[in-house]
């Protein structure tokens, strides 16, 4: 008999139903988990202002009284939201993220402890975390991925049922392909991005991290709509996700594009994603060789608009309206001090590159010319999804990296985000899902995309591929 937080939240709601368990029973699951194998992995944040706390009686609802851990930048109502940055100390928003509001009203239970990330989601290890690394459940000399390592790592280590996570170059896809579950990052515009505490405002969303498929397009249509709050939010009618999970792909037309199997590669994930691509086909799709040709300009396109638009959303923190304040007595050295102490050294060094990209002068050479190359990529994506109904990918080059061996290399570590960047750029939206593990034990990720607002396509593909292997149901040993 399985303990209830290894189960899935579609399997839980199930036992709910038939009032073969209480809501106090999964949470007394989970934090025994927690209690035993998070001081390893220190996949939540834990701090002054964030608490085990006693359920909440929620509404009756889709999702009534089952948990859901969230990422530490999406804002929740008196309990902390720090980003995991020494500047947001102390910081209790007075108001939900919109994603928490339809959480609530469906029934979810929003677990008091926060899930650990990459400090205002900066970075693809967690290791920016100003609360220290997190580490990854299948080898924790490994590091989770990020910037949403703590929700992958929670969810892999069956410390949480699900989680939110945000994705503005791979935050959710690339820490779910490390860590072997699922993640999605919508379309941009899909979910409200009111209460998320933006990196890149262009590019952020709001995504799934889950044990299964079915979980993913369960949460996924809890989240997605329309909100006013958010002006680039977008008002398309939500479909049943779950009606795609239907496991029909035949005769649909798969993409493979040539740019994302080239050097830096690893052998193995190569062979690992070719025969995730074989098992697709023999479940009745065709696939054939695409070409995205601006591919190698994503990542040095994405690091000058993600860092020109964070240098700007960072401005806001200067010790005056949240968190942290410097100890000063004038209000210049104040705002100076408070920064200098506040921000950890990805922060600076994206305020810097940021700020130098949108300065007078350099304005047209960098910033206006990446968002010229970022339509030429978008085009690219259209031009193929004129032809096919999807595109498959490796998530990742390599499978999770050694904790430190990137740290001392920030353009290594920026490369390791190369076939994510281009879904954020493009505002497509995408899905990682576990498809095999290396010799050494770890997890590898196929990662699939699709049109803008055809998340079914997502589903309907990775469901088929998932329901024909087990490469979903295999747990770490911790
Ligand atoms: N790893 C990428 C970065 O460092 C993406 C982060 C993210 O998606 N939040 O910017």
């Amino acid at each position: 008999m399985m303990d209830l937080n290894q189960l899935t939240a579609h399997e839980l709601l199930n036992k709910l139903k038939a009032k073969e368990i209480s809501p106090e029973s999964i949470s007394e699951s989970l934090y025994a988990r927690i209690h035993k194998v998070d001081p390893k992995i220190k996949a939540y944040v834990r701090n002054k202002g964030q608490q085990e706390a006693p359920l909440k009686s929620q509404p009756n609802g889709l999702l009534k009284d089952v948990p859901i851990t969230i990422k530490d930048n999406i804002c929740t109502e008196g309990l902390s939201t720090e980003c995991c940055s020494k500047i947001l100390e102390g910081f209790h928003p007075p108001y939900d993220a919109t994603v928490i509001s339809k959480l609530k009203n469906s029934g979810a239970q929003i677990f008091s402890l926060k899930a650990n990330m990459d400090e205002f989601a900066f970075g693809s290890s967690t290791e920016n975390s100003y609360f220290g690394a997190t580490a990854n459940p299948w080898n924790l000399g490994h590091v989770p991925g990020g910037s949403s390592g703590g929700s992958a790592a929670a969810v892999a280590a069956d410390e949480a049922i699900w989680a939110l996570g945000s994705d503005t170059g791979g935050s959710i896809r690339q820490p779910a392909s490390f860590c072997g579950v699922v993640g999605l990052k919508p379309t941009y515009g899909r979910v409200s991005r009111f209460g998320l505490i933006a990196f890149a405002s262009s590019l952020d969303q709001i995504g799934p991290i889950t044990k299964d498929v079915e979980d993913a397009a369960i949460l996924a249509g809890i989240i997605s709509g329309y909100d006013p709050k958010d002006s680039t939010s977008i008002n398309k009618d939500v479909p049943d996700y779950t009606k795609s999970l239907n496991g029909d792909i035949k005769g649909l037309k798969i993409g493979i594009p040539k740019e994302y199997f080239v050097q830096g590669m690893d052998p193995e994930v190569k062979s690992i994603i070719e025969e995730a691509i074989n098992k697709l086909k023999s479940l009745g799709a065709d696939s054939k060789q695409v070409s995205l040709p601006h591919t190698e300009y994503a990542v040095p396109v994405y690091y000058i608009i993600a860092t020109a638009e964070a240098s700007s959303n960072l401005a806001r923190f200067d010790g005056v309206q949240y968190g942290y304040r410097a100890k000063s007595d004038n209000l210049i050295d104040m705002y100076k001090q408070t920064r200098a102490e506040g921000f950890g050294e990805e922060a600076k060094r994206r305020i810097l590159l940021g700020t130098f990209a949108l300065s007078h002068g350099y304005y047209d050479a960098y910033y206006l010319r990446a968002l010229k190359v970022r339509t030429l990529i978008k085009q690219d994506f259209d031009r193929v999804f004129g032809d096919f109904d999807c595109i498959v990918t490796p998530t990742c080059p390599t499978a999770a990296f050694k904790i430190g061996e990137k740290t001392q290399d920030p353009l290594k570590m920026y490369l390791s985000d190369i076939y994510t960047i281009s879904v954020n750029l493009a505002g497509i939206p995408a899905i990682s899902i576990p498809c095999g593990f290396t010799k050494a034990g770890l997890p590898i990720g196929l990662q699939i995309m699709a049109k803008p607002f055809d998340e079914e396509m997502l589903f309907r593909v990775a469901h088929a591929f998932e329901q024909s292997t087990d490469w979903h149901k295999v747990k770490p040993k911790l």
